[in-house]
């Protein structure tokens, strides 16, 4: 907080991000994963992926590819590592800050717990805290906090 305060530009990226995420209301639908629904990734051999972070080398046989724009999209490999009785995380769906969070990178998941849906407890809490920090900020400083965030992640205190 004495950062803010003394007006230093020293960046926290993963606090400032919950900063700004929570002053704009949260991550707007647009912003979160759509991995299989509208973001899809081509490797050069056509090779139809999930996303850009789990294209590897383009083998089709990678549970990621979902299909080829010769062949078209196999729908069930769209779902081959979600598991329908634990999508979302339950406890995601009544988190009081689910909404700052980044629970839903389905590579994320993937590389940390083998499921597209199911969220890591170091990520989990690595969340929490950001957000706890960043909401304690915005809840405590004494000062126009729009302004002054602005001014800190332009470095420039002009104002
Ligand atoms: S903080 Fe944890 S429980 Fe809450 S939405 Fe994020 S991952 Fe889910
Ligand atoms: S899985 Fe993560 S990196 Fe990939 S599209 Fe979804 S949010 Fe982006």
């Amino acid at each position: 907080m004495d950062v803010y305060r003394q007006k230093k530009p020293v960046f926290i990226n993963v606090i400032d991000e919950k900063i700004s995420t929570i002053l704009r209301g949260g991550f707007f639908s647009d912003e979160r994963c759509h991995m299989g629904k509208k973001k899809f990734v081509f490797s050069p051999d056509g090779n139809i992926f999930l996303c850009d972070r789990i294209v590897y080398d383009g083998n089709p046989e990678s549970p990621h590819c979902i299909g080829n724009v010769k062949t078209g999209i196999d729908n069930r490999k769209m779902t081959c590592k979600i598991d329908e009785t634990d999508e979302p995380n339950h406890e995601c769906l009544t988190c009081t800050v689910e909404k700052y969070c980044r629970h839903w990178c389905g590579c994320t998941n993937f590389h940390s717990t083998g499921y597209y849906n199911r969220v890591e407890a170091f990520l989990c809490a690595k969340e929490k805290i950001a957000i706890k920090i960043a909401l304690h900020i915005l809840e405590t400083l004494e000062v126009d906090i729009p302004t002054t965030f602005s001014n800190h992640q332009n470095g420039s205190y002009d104002n």
